[in-house]
Formats: C-alpha cells, sequence, structure tokens
C-alpha cells in the first residue's frame, strides 16, 4: 500500500485458538514486527503490565478474563498501548464496548490476514497520544496536524474542525476501507446519538471540498463503508 517500510513492533498477540494466533503470529513476524502470543486473558494482562508493548491483538472471547476485561485493566493501571480487537460475527456490542474499554480499532471474525496487517500499520503509524507527528500525504492530498492545514496540489483546503477530523482518520486508514461505525466512533465519539446519517453529510462535505472537479480519492464501497485511496491508473 501507501507505505514501503512500515514502522515495526512488538506486538502481543492474544487468541485461545492456535490456528488464528499462528496464522496471526506469522503474518506479523513476515512483516518484521516482534510477535509475544498468550492464549489467556490472565496470561496476556501479567505481559502487558510487565512488557511495553508497542500494540496489542486482543481476542474478546477468551476463557476466564475476556479481551474486554483485559484492556479495561489495563487503561486503568495507565497502560496505553494500541489495542486491535478481534471480535466474532455480527457482535455489534462488543464493537462499541471495546471502545468504551479504550480500544482502537476492531476486526470481526473471520478476517483475512492481509486485513489485519493493514490495520495493524495504521494503527502503529499513529503517534501513542493518537495524532501523527507527521503529515499524512495520499497522492497530491497532504494533511498537516500540526498546523492543521490541508493542501491538495499545492491548493489549500479550508475544513471545519469535525471534516477536518474525519479527513485525518480517513487518511490514516488510506487503502483500508472503513465502516460507518468506525468512522463515528472515532471522529465523533462512541455516543454520538445522530447515526450514521451524519457521517454521509460529512462525506458529502468533505467530497466536495477535496474532490470535486479532481481525480476522486474518497470512494464508496456500498454495504461496507468508504475508503481514501490514491486513483488507480
Ligand atoms: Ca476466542
Amino acid at each position: 500500500m501507501s507505505d514501503q517500510h512500515p514502522a515495526s513492533g512488538h506486538i502481543l498477540v492474544v487468541e485461545d485458538e492456535p490456528a488464528i494466533s499462528d496464522i496471526v503470529s506469522t503474518a506479523l513476524r513476515y512483516q518484521g514486527h516482534t510477535v509475544t502470543a498468550a492464549d489467556t486473558g490472565t496470561v496476556a494482562l501479567d505481559l502487558a503490565m510487565t512488557i511495553d508493548f508497542d500494540m496489542i491483538v486482543l481476542d474478546i472471547m477468551l476463557p476466564g478474563l475476556d479481551g474486554l476485561e483485559v484492556c479495561r485493566r489495563l487503561r486503568d493501571s495507565g497502560r496505553f498501548a494500541p489495542v486491535l480487537f478481534l471480535t466474532a460475527r455480527d457482535e455489534q456490542d462488543d464493537r462499541i464496548k471495546g471502545f468504551v474499554v479504550g480500544g482502537d480499532d476492531y476486526l470481526t471474525k473471520p478476517f483475512s490476514v492481509d486485513e489485519l496487517v493493514l490495520r495493524v500499520a495504521a494503527i502503529l503509524r499513529r503517534a501513542p497520544d493518537g495524532q501523527p507527528t507527521e503529515a499524512l500525504v495520499v497522492d497530491d492530498l497532504v494533511l498537516d496536524p500540526a498546523g492543521m492545514e490541508v493542501r491538495r496540489g499545492g491548493t489549500a483546503i479550508e475544513l471545519s474542525r469535525t471534516e477536518f477530523r474525519l479527513l485525518h482518520y480517513l487518511m490514516t486508514n488510506a487503502g483500508i476501507v472503513v465502516s460507518k461505525t468506525q468512522i463515528l466512533l472515532n471522529v465523533w465519539e462512541y455516543d454520538y446519538a445522530g447515526g450514521a446519517n451524519v457521517v454521509e453529510l460529512y462525506i458529502g462535505y468533505l467530497r466536495r471540498k477535496v474532490d470535486d472537479g479532481r481525480e476522486p480519492l474518497i470512494h464508496t464501497k456500498r454495504g461496507a463503508g468508504y475508503v481514501l485511496r490514491r486513483p488507480q491508473a
């Protein structure tokens, strides 16, 4: 994708199903990451309290201490390694709960290993406080988080604060389809009552400012969400 040399890190993989744990660990090691695996929530919590992981891939359904509780206890003790939750299919509740306890993203099982690798890279690109320190660049679109500036083809684009946050989220996840729920939870915070219509409305505003009269970067994936990516030749 956009990152030829993604940041590598030390990742804790927590999954009680050996087949999934092996596939995930192998894929992440192949990307250059160091992987420590745990198969229970208790072991995961012990490890994460002693080792400063760059991120945690955390299955929710675990025997004993579940993934949500592991994340809650880590956050309560001031440990903020980003958490990518693995949720069972159609457990919408788990996704919401995951964000409430301080998770950063989620993947629904079954997921493709490629998707997991992309999401891990996107999370590692973000600085610890959730804001990248360097400018985000996709094709001729440049977003500078420090100066709150956006340019396309060298031309400055004026965005509202919410539009800026939305574009920032889409660019951080460039090349990855993000659902309306994910956008809502990350850009508006989880308890926003307006729902998916607000996401559609703001995607419309952004398109008018960023894509109008140009090669479109923001694409709709019907039934799945949105993806910001460079034009495909
Ligand atoms: Ca499990």
